[in-house]
């Protein structure tokens, strides 16, 4: 569930995000609601189990629990639930954002995932974070205080003028207070973004390729040291506390999307998948939404050949990589059938080993992880 809504639109910023000082809670919540029921009733939906709940932004935390345990509550309705159904909050480490996690966790959020950044002043400054570093330790106490057991914090690095030793300070604060999930990200200048046409002007003093690895394989090797497994690229966690959600991305799982700009996906009985994605403008998609019980913008439908080219590339993320028996029984052929010539080549030039019945990135390969995984598109 996509929350477009922001206080202040960050410059690196490329998410569908709309600043609004009092965002229509009521309005968007009934929204979020009538999109529900159109999709349960959607024959690719209608009975299957929700393993998990996403609530993403934007900027989730500004909203009230009331908005929550009304989406809940319409989903218990109208799907069956798993036992364990993670569900998670995108939470912004304001205080005011803050003082709303009991409530949060009242409303049956269970996982958490605060989006810190870093935990050095001038680098939130040039963020254009609204939060300050003691602000993000607080939150993450508080968090844990009103009884959050699953925490992610979200970390970035490889900014302008940022040293290996400066980031290693931020992930050292991370590390010490024992989140159980760590996303960390480089920072990539994206198109359309306030920085992107700052970058232009005036180029920013970005790591080169060398260091952004540095930043990359140092990351890797502290939290390994900490007890953390890098399960996919930028994701890393303790035993069994990788983000179920996520996973289901990698995994080729379908999804349902609702909110303003969010994204949906469900694989097709003739082995193809159709993606949708809904209209962007918070206003726009409720005016749309109320009155047509589904505000879809986009439609594609990809064939099994595009479908299987995206199940690589996705699962090529993970640590484990892509399951080669889950891909035969999905698509009817095993990846170096699917793949032969491609596979061969990476294979001879070890970026990709075969394993166990999976065929995942060797330490070189994961270097050129993007490269490697665009090339199955
Ligand atoms: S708070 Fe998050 S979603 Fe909102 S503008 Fe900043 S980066 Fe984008």
């Amino acid at each position: 569930m996509h929350t477009p809504f922001c206080l202040h639109k960050c410059h690196y910023c490329d998410f569908n995000s709309h600043v609004f000082k009092q965002p229509p809670w009521e309005d968007y919540t009934a929204g979020l609601i009538k999109e529900l029921t159109y999709y349960a009733k959607q024959a690719q939906f209608s009975g299957r189990e929700i393993t998990s709940i996403f609530f993403g932004g934007g900027t989730p935390s500004l909203a009230p629990a009331s908005l929550f345990e009304a989406v809940l509550d319409k989903v218990a309705a109208l799907f069956p639930l798993v036992k364990d159904v993670e569900i998670t909050l995108e939470a912004n480490p304001g205080a005011s954002e803050a003082k709303r996690f009991q409530a949060y966790h009242d409303a049956g959020i269970n996982r958490l995932s605060i989006g810190v950044q870093s935990f050095d002043d001038v680098e939130l400054k040039w963020l254009e974070r609204v939060h300050s570093a003691d602000e993000a330790i607080k939150a993450y106490h508080m968090a844990r205080d009103v009884g959050f057991d699953h925490i992610n914090l979200d970390l970035m690095y490889a900014l302008p003028h940022q040293s290996l030793a400066q980031w290693f300070v931020s992930l050292e604060k991370a590390i010490a207070m024992g989140p159980e999930h760590l996303s960390c990200y480089q920072l990539t200048v994206e198109p359309h973004t306030a920085l992107h046409v700052t970058h232009k002007k005036q180029k920013l003093a970005l790591p080169d390729e060398d260091l952004a690895l540095d930043f990359f394989w140092l990351t890797r090797k502290r939290l390994a040291q900490a007890g953390y497994a890098a399960y996919e690229i930028s994701n890393f966690a303790k035993a069994d506390k990788h983000c179920r959600h996520n996973c289901g991305y990698w995994l080729y799982d379908d999804y349902i999307g609702i909110g303003a700009g969010a994204a949906g996906k469900w694989d097709r009985l003739d082995g193809g998948v159709r993606r949708y994605s809904n209209i962007r403008s918070p206003q726009t998609y409720i005016d749309t939404v109320l009155k047509d019980g589904v505000a879809t913008n986009t439609q594609e439908d990809l064939s099994k050949r595009e479908a299987m080219g995206e199940a690589v590339w996705l699962g090529l993320r993970r640590s484990q990589g892509v399951d080669d028996s889950w891909f035969t029984q999905r698509f009817g052929q095993a990846v170096d059938e699917a793949y032969p010539t491609l596979l061969r080549q990476w294979l001879n030039q070890d970026k990709i080993i075969a394993q166990h019945d999976h065929i995942l990135l060797t330490a070189t390969g994961l270097s050129l992880a993007d490269d490697i995984a665009a090339s199955f598109l």
